[in-house]
Parts: C-alpha cells; sequence; structure tokens
C-alpha cells in the first residue's frame, strides 16, 4: 500500500476539478435514480393499475418507500387528467436523461485534467530524476528499461489510479443510494441479495492478486522488448554489416512471442472479473424473479407492475457499479505492481550531489591538483591508485597509456562525473566534492572520440546549452572550428536537421561540430578524448586545427591519440594499470628506454613517418 499511498501526492495539484468532477458523478447517481424512478408510476399509469382514489391506508413514513410514491402518484393522478399526466411524465424523463447524461459529460470533462496532468506529473518527476542520477546508474541499466518505466509503468499507475478514484467517488455512493431505495422497497428480499456479496468479493480478490503477479512479469517483458529495440535500432549499421538481421528477427520475435503470451494471459484473467460478478448479478436477479413470482402467482404479492419493474431496474441500474467496483481492485493490483517499480527508480538516490553550503566556483585561477587519487567502479577492483598529479592554469597535459589503463576515467574524475574512492581532487585548493556541481561543470568543456549529436538542427547542436546566443556568435564559432564550409554547403545551412546522432555527417564533420559546441562554451578547461580512428589526410588536418584554436589559451587535458598533440604537449602522463609511471615532456621521456617510447614506437610512429 506504501508506494501507492504515494501516488497520492500526485492527486494534490488536482483536487478543484476533482472535487468538481465528483460533484457532478453525485449528480449523475440522483438523476440514473430519478430516471428510473418515473418507470414507476408511467407504468402504473399506462396498465391503469394504479387505484382511482387514493388508497385507504395513509403512509406515515417515507421509510414505506413504495407506499409512499403511490399514495401520493395517486394523489397526482385525481388532480390532473391522465393525459396531461401523461405528458408532463414524457418531458420529465427525457429531462431527467438529459441532465443525467449531460452530468456524465461534464465528469469526465473535468475528470480529464486529471488523469492527463497526473500522468504528465509522474512523467515529469520521473525524467527529472533520470537526469538527476549518477553516471555509474547508466552503466547498470539498459536504456530501454528506463524507457519503458516512464512510458509503460507511468501509464499503467495513471489508468490504476483513475479507476480506483473513479469508482471510490462514484460506485460507494451509487450502491449505498441503491440499496436503501432497494431496502425500503423490500427489505427481505434485498437482504438475501446482499449475501452474495462476500462470495464476490472474495473471487474478485483471488484474480486481481494472480493478474498483479501477471502484471508484474508483462512489466519486465515489455521493458525488454523496448530496450532490445532501442539497441538494436541504434545498431543498425553493424546489424547490418554482420548480416544478423536473421538473428536479431529471432531474437525479437522470441521476446515478442512471450509478451504476446503473457497478454493473452492477463486478458483472459482480467476479462473472468467481469463474467463473473454479472453471473453472480444475474444468479441474484433469478432469485429476485422467483420470489417476486411465487408471490404473483400465490395472489399474496401486494405490489404493482409498476413496482415491481421498478425494483428490478434499480437493481440493474445498481450492477454495473458493482462489476466496476469489483474490478476497482484489479485496477488497484495492477497500479500497485508499476508502482513498486517507478518508485523503486525515484528512490534510488544519486551520491553524487551538491553539498548543502557548496561553494560556487567563479573562476579557474590556478590549478587542478590530484592528491593521492585512487578509484574504482562499484563492482571492480582498483582502477586508479594512487594518482599524484598537478594541471597548472594554461598548460597542456597529454595523458597516454595504454587501452584500459584508465586514461577515461581518470578525465571523468575531473567534472565529478564519478567520486573519488580514496583522496582527493582539488580545484584551485578547494576540494571539488565541496563546490556546487553547476558552477565546476561550466567551467569545463568535454569532447569526446564519441561526438554527441542530437537530431536537430545545425544551429541547435553548436548553440547546445546556451540558449540565447546570436547567430553571428554560432558562425563565429563554426568558422573557428573549420565547420562553416562545409555547414554551409547543407540543404538549409544552419537549420539542416542531422539525423540521429548526427548520421548524416561525416565521421570528421561531426567532430567539427562539437568541438564548434566547445568554442562557443568557451570554457577556460577543456578535457578532449581526441578520436582514435583516423581520418583522410585532408578532413585530419582540419580537424587538428580546429583542435588547436579550441585548446588555445586553455587549460587542456588531452587523452592523446595524435603526435602533434603529445610533442605540444607540456606534459605528458603515461598510465599503466591505474598508476602514473612517467611523467615529462616528449624530449625527455624519448631519451630513456621509457614506456612512453615504446608507446610512442607503436602509436605515433607511423603518423610521423606518415607526415
Ligand atoms: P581506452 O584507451 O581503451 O579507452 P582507458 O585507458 O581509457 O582505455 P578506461 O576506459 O578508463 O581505460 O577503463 C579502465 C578500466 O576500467 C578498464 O579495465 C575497464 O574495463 C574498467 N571500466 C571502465 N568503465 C567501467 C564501468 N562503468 N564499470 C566497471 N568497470 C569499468
Amino acid at each position: 500500500m506504501n508506494n501507492y499511498k504515494r501516488i497520492f501526492k500526485y492527486v494534490k495539484p488536482y483536487i478543484k476539478p476533482l472535487v468538481t468532477a465528483n460533484v457532478f458523478t453525485i449528480l449523475v447517481v440522483i438523476f440514473s435514480l430519478l430516471s428510473v424512478m418515473m418507470i414507476f408510476p408511467f407504468m402504473d399509469l399506462l396498465f391503469n393499475e394504479s387505484p382511482n382514489q387514493i388508497p385507504a391506508k395513509e403512509v406515515t413514513s417515507v421509510f414505506d418507500l413504495k407506499d409512499f410514491i403511490i399514495v401520493y402518484f395517486s394523489k397526482i393522478l385525481l388532480q390532473y387528467d391522465k393525459l396531461d399526466v401523461l405528458k408532463y411524465l414524457c418531458i420529465l424523463i427525457f429531462l431527467t436523461f438529459f441532465l443525467k447524461n449531460l452530468f456524465s459529460y461534464l465528469q469526465t470533462y473535468f475528470m480529464s485534467v486529471v488523469e492527463q496532468g497526473i500522468l504528465k506529473d509522474i512523467r515529469k518527476d520521473l525524467y527529472d530524476h533520470y537526469l538527476e542520477l549518477p553516471l555509474s546508474f547508466y552503466t547498470d541499466e539498459r536504456k530501454g528499461n528506463l524507457i519503458s518505466r516512464l512510458i509503460n509503468d507511468v501509464q499503467i499507475i495513471k489508468d490504476s489510479l483513475i479507476a480506483v478514484l473513479n469508482s471510490l467517488f462514484r460506485d460507494p455512493p451509487t450502491i449505498i443510494t441503491f440499496s436503501v431505495v432497494l431496502f425500503l422497497f423490500n427489505w427481505k428480499l434485498t437482504l438475501i441479495i446482499f449475501l452474495m456479496a462476500p462470495v464476490t468479493a472474495f473471487i474478485l480478490s483471488k484474480i486481481g492478486n494472480s493478474l498483479k503477479r501477471s502484471s508484474q512479469k508483462s512489466q519486465e517483458k515489455i521493458s525488454d522488448i523496448t530496450a532490445t529495440l532501442d539497441e538494436t535500432l541504434g545498431a543498425v549499421r553493424v546489424v547490418k554489416a554482420f548480416g544478423m538481421e536473421e538473428y536479431e528477427k529471432q531474437k525479437f520475435e522470441n521476446e515478442n512471442n512471450s509478451y504476446f503470451l503473457l497478454l493473452v494471459k492477463i486478458f483472459r484473467k482480467r476479462a473472468l472479473a467481469s463474467p463473473i460478478s454479472e453471473i453472480i448479478g444475474v444468479f441474484t436477479i433469478v432469485i429476485i424473479l422467483f420470489i417476486f413470482g411465487t408471490d404473483i402467482i400465490k395472489g399474496q404479492s401486494d405490489m404493482t407492475p409498476g413496482a415491481f419493474i421498478f425494483y428490478l431496474a434499480v437493481f440493474f441500474q445498481m450492477m454495473p457499479s458493482l462489476k466496476l467496483f469489483g474490478q476497482m481492485f484489479n485496477s488497484y493490483k495492477e497500479g500497485t505492481a508499476a508502482s513498486e517499480r517507478v518508485f523503486k527508480l525515484i528512490d534510488t538516490k544519486s551520491d553524487i550531489v551538491n553539498l548543502p553550503d557548496a561553494k560556487i566556483l567563479k573562476d579557474f585561477e590556478t590549478c587542478i591538483e590530484f592528491q593521492d587519487a585512487s578509484f574504482k567502479y562499484d563492482k571492480s577492483e582498483m582502477i586508479l591508485r594512487n594518482i599524484n598529479l598537478k594541471i597548472n592554469k594554461g598548460s597542456i597535459i597529454a595523458i597516454v597509456g595504454p587501452s584500459g589503463a584508465g586514461k577515461s576515467t581518470l578525465v571523468d574524475l575531473i567534472p565529478r562525473f564519478y567520486d573519488t574512492t580514496s583522496g582527493k581532487l582539488l580545484i584551485d585548493g578547494s576540494d571539488i566534492k565541496t563546490l556546487q556541481i553547476e558552477s565546476l561543470r561550466s567551467k569545463m568543456g568535454i569532447v569526446t572520440q564519441e561526438t554527441i549529436l542530437f537530431n536537430d538542427t545545425v544551429k541547435k547542436n553548436i548553440a547546445y546549452g546556451k540558449a540565447e546566443i546570436p547567430d553571428e556568435k554560432i558562425i563565429e564559432a563554426a568558422r573557428a572550428a573549420n565547420a562553416h564550409v562545409f555547414i554551409d554547403k547543407l540543404d538549409k545551412g544552419y537549420e539542416t536537421v542531422i539525423g540521429d546522432r548526427g548520421i548524416k555527417l561525416s565521421g570528421g564533420e561531426r567532430q567539427r561540430l562539437s568541438i564548434a559546441r566547445a568554442l562557443l562554451k568557451n570554457p577556460p578547461i577543456l578535457i578532449l578524448d581526441e578520436a582514435t580512428s583516423s581520418l583522410d589526410t585532408e578532413s585530419e588536418i582540419l580537424v587538428q586545427e580546429a583542435i588547436e584554436r579550441l585548446m588555445h589559451g586553455r587549460t587542456s587535458i588531452v587523452i592523446a591519440h595524435r603526435l602533434s598533440t603529445v610533442r605540444n604537449a607540456d606534459t605528458i602522463v603515461v598510465l599503466n594499470k591505474g598508476e602514473i609511471i612517467e611523467t615529462g615532456n616528449h624530449d625527455a621521456l624519448i631519451k630513456n628506454e621509457s614506456m612512453y617510447k615504446k608507446l610512442y614506437n607503436l602509436q605515433f610512429r607511423h603518423q610521423e613517418e606518415s607526415v
């Protein structure tokens, strides 16, 4: 129940329309009853069953409802012409039904804001939370699962909550009002009918529990399907290149099939609730018919046909409410399962957060310093060990080392994508954990190997993170990044949409766009992971020039794969198995039989030869 209670928090902002909607619900209930009540005098009028004079027995209490209606209706009949009464009755019946439907529409009208609003708010909270979660969270979770929570689970929560809210406000008042009427009409019979209720409730709760389990499984399945879809479509080029279409089709079909089987099971179970409650309802009606019928045949009934039909009509009107009230418990169970999954995510807390008294880093002034810093990922062994490194403002640091040495991990610590496991990382003498994260990251430009572009226009990609920026500034950045010429040749220039992850651009063009983005941000610190894949010479020169312009006047930390970068670096840091084993400039390091020399021969030598 706990998680489900938390959903009610989302109802709060919509109390007004919710209350308004439910005022209309109550009106609908009243008018449904009235519309049925009209039948009673109408039938008796037509079949001339009502006495031509007021019955001898005076009705003193409204609790004798049947006689109460008969007596008062007879009084009216005696005063007016029958045809006139018929006319007024017809108008009244039409009006009652008209108002009942109008109120029913108004109920939905106000309820739509509540429904869609709750859906929107839960999605927003979940999405906001996704962006707050640390990077480490994303390495453990499949992206598709997260998408599925946001789309499918939130929808189920909303459906369940609305079913519960609607039912709570509509069904109990309907059931209570109609039951009171039935009791007042014939309490003995009604008592027999109500003895059936616990049986129905028991059967429905069994179905509900089983539905909750299946719903949990089906959500896991749809989550898997979304994840598979996301991964396959994201890697469609590789799938095609390796001729893996059939394999991927088969994989998808397996998941799709088991989802299908589960859904069929759920729909069948869910569908059980309605016929079961209806059969029990009909069984009850049969009892009513039998008891009434026996009385009529034996001549012991004091009911007019109108009263008899009225009793049945009230019961029929109450049946959908009884059914929906029963189904509400199933919706509640399905909603509980979905809310457990969603709140589990919302309760995942980020450990990389601003301290309450976090300082704002106004400017980067002196240096970045690793002090005995070590780091390990959640379940890994130590990836970085006792790193001591000082990066002075304005210097260029090249980080080199074999694959898996920990280069990317090292630079990820600077913008606080991860926190050191032990030791410290200082900026201008302050531990970065004491600085406000946004102010820290605003001082950094990050250009990764994998150029991260969005499926948007060139302009928006360059100006990412800068809402109000004049076009001239964007063009200026593009020129400096050697990107203006190719952008100009595109279909719609700066307004061209570049496709998913910039798929419509070449590798070099993508790199230059992300360099333009970093240039526009103009941060004092640059973190650059040079691309390993080599471009053709012309493109390489353009990218190289752009990078040099980008590094100019900044403090640059570069995971270096280019000869020119290591040559120009003030300090080269050689990382091996998570430890710094050598530091110095190119000339100093190349002289010794160093690891750097080996790497240089392996990695950079051929670049020297090709120049
Ligand atoms: P490359 O040059 O190949 O990119 P690198 O020197 O940048 O390598 P890192 O990416 O920092 O190396 O990885 C260092 C080690 O950390 C590797 O052994 C890798 O398997 C491990 N590692 C990287 N990311 C994670 C992660 N999210 N969770 C657990 N281990 C990780």
